[in-house]
């Protein structure tokens, strides 16, 4: 079964690859959807976060990273997928979640979302905040892979 699993990834973090690495051990195929969307601002470009997640996944054969500047729903119709991973923090991320899932579910009855919590290591960590964290020069050490914070190192100096 074939399942994606997309994201502003702006950038990716430790949690971002604990999901990724679960769900790539119970689905057959694993689709990272990179959103290109126009109206947000990102700190790296869509090229920049692909680039990234590529190398982040390079050693899980069923993993592959793509870019969507459209809808997510139509990206999954086109390619014939059904099923949305989310991953979840906490109440706060499943009220948010929820709505986006009713909304994608109007627009596309055929897409299940499917969420999966966060192992609790990694229950604090978002990107905007390691972002924050970074333009500060705090330690990153944990939070994102390494190739990760040297990126958000290079960004801000
Ligand atoms: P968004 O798509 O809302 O911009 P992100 O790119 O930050 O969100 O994250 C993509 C997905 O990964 C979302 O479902 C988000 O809830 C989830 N996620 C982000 N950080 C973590 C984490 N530390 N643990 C588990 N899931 C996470």
């Amino acid at each position: 079964m074939k399942a994606a699993f997309p994201g502003s990834f702006d950038p990716p973090t430790s949690g971002h690859v604990n999901i990724i690495r679960r769900a790539a051990s119970i689905f057959d195929e694993l689709v990272i959807v990179i959103a290109e969307n126009r109206q947000k601002k990102y700190l790296f470009s869509s090229e920049e976060r692909a680039g990234m997640m590529k190398e982040l996944v390079k050693d899980q054969k069923n993993v592959s990273v793509t870019v969507c500047d459209g809808l997510i729903v139509d990206f999954l119709k086109k390619n014939d997928i059904k099923l949305m991973i989310r991953g979840l923090r906490g109440v706060e991320d499943f009220s948010y979640e929820f709505e986006v899932s009713m909304m994608n579910k109007t627009l596309d009855p055929g897409i299940e979302t499917i969420f999966m919590t966060t192992d609790p290591e990694y229950f604090v960590i978002r990107s905007s905040t390691i972002k924050e964290l970074a333009s500060f020069k705090g330690d990153l050490h944990g939070m994102v892979p390494p190739l990760v914070a040297k990126a958000l190192k290079d960004k801000y100096n």
